[in-house]
Formats: C-alpha cells, structure tokens, sequence
C-alpha cells in the first residue's frame, strides 16, 4: 500500500511531514511517480548555527567590541530558535557599538566571507582597498555597501556559484553594513558639532577644555611642556557697533583663517568666548609660545580685512607655559592675566605669564 505524505515542490522549498519541517526538491520519475529529495532542517539548522559560531569568533579577532556581544550569544541562539536572523542581528549590534567604519569593515568581510563559504573576499572604502581575504575566483559577486557614490563595496568570491541561502545571508549583512556605516557618519557628524564653534569652525571652549586637561595631564605625567596662547580682538564692540553684527561676525571669521593657517597639525585653535581665541601649543616652552604669539598678532593685524572696517583688527596676547604639577586653573589665569596685561599696556601686544 503506498501512501502520499506530501508533494515535493520541483525548484528547493519547504516541505512538511507530519511535525518534521524539510527542504525539498522533486524531480519526476515516470509517469505517476515522482523522487523527492529531502533533508531536515532539523540538521540545516545546527550547520547553520556552527556557522555562526564560527562567523562571531572571526569577527572577535577583528573587534575588542565583539567581546561583549559574543558573552551574550549562547543566552541569545536559546531564547531565539532563528539563529540565522541571531548572527546577523548580532552583527548590527557590533555595528551600532562600533560607528568607526575602519573597524567595522573587516569584521563585515570575515563574517560574510565564513557565513558564505566564499573563498576569499575584499572590501572597498572610498575607492581603496580597506581589506581583503583569502583569494579571487572566477565567482565574483559585488554588493554595493553606499547609495550614494558607490565606493564602499563588499567584494566576494565563491568556489563554485554562491546558493539563494548564500545570497540571502549576505542580503541581510550587507543591509546591517548599510545601516553601520550611516550610523558611523550620523555619529561623526555630531561628535564633530558638539566639539566645533559653528561660525568659525574651530573648536570650541568644551573640546578646548578637554584638550587641554589632556595635554596638561600628559605634562605632569611625562614630564614634558604645553603652552596656552590666549587673545582677544581689540575694540570689536567699535566693529560692532560701527558696522553691524553682520560685520563682526566676518571679521571673527576672518581672524580664525588667519589662525588657521598659523598653528600647525599638533595646536589646539578654539574661539572659546564672543572675540577670545586660544590656542594650546603642546610640546611647546614658553620662549617659542611667544614667538608664535607675536607671529601670530601680526598675522591678524596685516590679514584680517573685511570690507568697511577701515582700521587695522588686531588682538591682545597673553601666554603661560605649564611648569611641575601644573593644574589647568591655574595655568589659564596665568594666560589671562598677561591678556590683561597686554590690554592695560595699550593693545596689539604681547604679554608673558611672570
Ligand atoms: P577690548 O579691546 O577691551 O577687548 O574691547 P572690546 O570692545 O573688544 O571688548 P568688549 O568685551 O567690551 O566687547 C566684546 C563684544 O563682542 C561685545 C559683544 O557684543 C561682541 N560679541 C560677542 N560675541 C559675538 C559674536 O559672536 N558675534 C559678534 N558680531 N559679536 C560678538
Ligand atoms: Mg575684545
Ligand atoms: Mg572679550
């Protein structure tokens, strides 16, 4: 007596049994008998879940973040009977962690070249090679990792062809890939503008603040010297009030490109008041934070121009070097005092902390 349990679909599907779930292909044999193919995806699943061990323990070695993320993992493969859709939301995890594309990539590359079986992969960023895997193969398959311009792609290449499962995985990392690397420039974007002054684009008082307690925090540690330049523009509420707000806000701009093509790559420039500048000169002693200070003010007083300001802009300086167990109070007052100083003595000057 023969029975019909089910019939199996002729391209790979689903198939049900009884309770038992399996992927099946049938293939006709004869006029009214048919041969199916079928395997359980009670066995499908543990090898895809060995699959993911292995794709977490390659992201690991590319990530310190992945620590914490793989201590959750076996609490999450149980509570989840879906441990494809468990690594890849993994993954996101370690993306939303990491908002650093240079980290982020590689661990994309391992996991999807493990989770595919490709035998080797690259990984393109702004056009350039970030990482590569393993070697190329006649199989290559491009995903584009960026709408927009197209230069972050995820390379991979396959022995044979990649199967739907393989490409159906890689869906799912590549659009986790997508969501990271927005997240990454979302978060740069605002990390750069809670440290910037929006009308000048130099740092503004916070991030100078934190750079200085760092450079000074180094000093006292390693023995070494930072100097802090402060100035303020001279007479700027004349500008103001002679020529407009408008005006000031130029002659403010002004000045800070005059700063900015002074201080080199290891300076600190910050407007860290309405017309106060500082800048921290790490590395720096006393006697060459003067020289730069008095650079500087004839910077401003020979570059700023702006249209009906019909006198020279020029700026009062005043400087302090840090010393032993320099604290950062202190050394600010310093500088300030001299600024006064330098006010008091007649403006477009120079003053050193006694
Ligand atoms: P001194 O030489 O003693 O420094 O005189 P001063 O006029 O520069 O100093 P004062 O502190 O009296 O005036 C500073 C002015 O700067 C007052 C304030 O309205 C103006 N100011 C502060 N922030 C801004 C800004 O962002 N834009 C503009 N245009 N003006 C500002
Ligand atoms: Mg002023
Ligand atoms: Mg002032």
């Amino acid at each position: 007596q023969i029975r019909v349990l089910a019939h199996a679909p002729a391209t790979p599907g689903d198939l049900r049994i009884g309770n038992e779930r399996f992927r099946a292909l049938g293939v006709p044999a004869g006029a009214e008998r048919e041969l199916a193919l079928i395997e359980p995806y009670s066995t499908i699943d543990r090898s895809v879940e060995h699959r993911q061990l292995l794709t977490l323990a390659a992201g690991a070695s590319t990530l310190a973040a992945l620590a914490a993320v793989i201590l959750l993992l076996p609490r999450r493969l149980r509570a989840r009977r879906e441990p494809r859709r468990s690594a890849v939301t993994l993954v996101g995890d370690v993306a939303v962690a990491a908002h650093d594309p240079h980290a982020l990539l590689p661990v994309l590359l391992e996991t999807a070249v493990v989770a595919t079986d490709a035998v080797g992969g690259r990984v393109i960023w702004h056009g350039e090679e970030l990482a590569s895997i393993g070697y190329r193969s006649a199989n290559e398959l491009g995903l584009p990792l960026d709408d927009e311009r197209g230069d972050a792609r995820l390379v991979l290449y396959a022995a044979q062809a990649f199967s739907p499962r393989d490409l159906e995985i890689l869906e799912a990392l590549v659009a986790q890939g997508r969501i990271a690397l927005e997240n990454a420039r979302l978060h740069g974007i605002v990390r750069r503008q809670a440290q910037t002054d929006e009308l000048t684009d130099l740092a503004n008082r916070r991030r100078f603040m934190e750079a200085l307690h760092y450079e000074v925090a180094r000093c006292n540690r390693f023995g070494t010297v930072v100097s802090l330049v402060l100035f303020d523009l001279d007479r700027f509420k004349r500008i103001n009030d002679r020529c407009g707000h408008q005006v000031g806000d130029a002659v403010l701009r002004g000045t800070a490109h005059v700063i900015h093509e002074r201080v080199r790559e290891t300076d600190l420039a910050a407007r860290i008041g309405g017309e106060e500048f500082a800048v921290i000169l790490a590395g720096t002693d006393l006697e060459g934070a003067l020289a730069f200070a008095e650079d500087l003010r004839n910077d401003i007083a020979e570059h700023v121009r702006v249209e009906r300001v019909e006198w020279p802009v020029t700026a009062s300086f005043g400087v302090a070097a840090s010393h032993e167990e320099c604290v950062v109070d202190d050394l600010i007052a310093a500088a300030d005092r001299a600024l006064y100083r330098a006010k008091a003595g007649g403006r477009n000057t120079v003053r050193a902390a006694t």
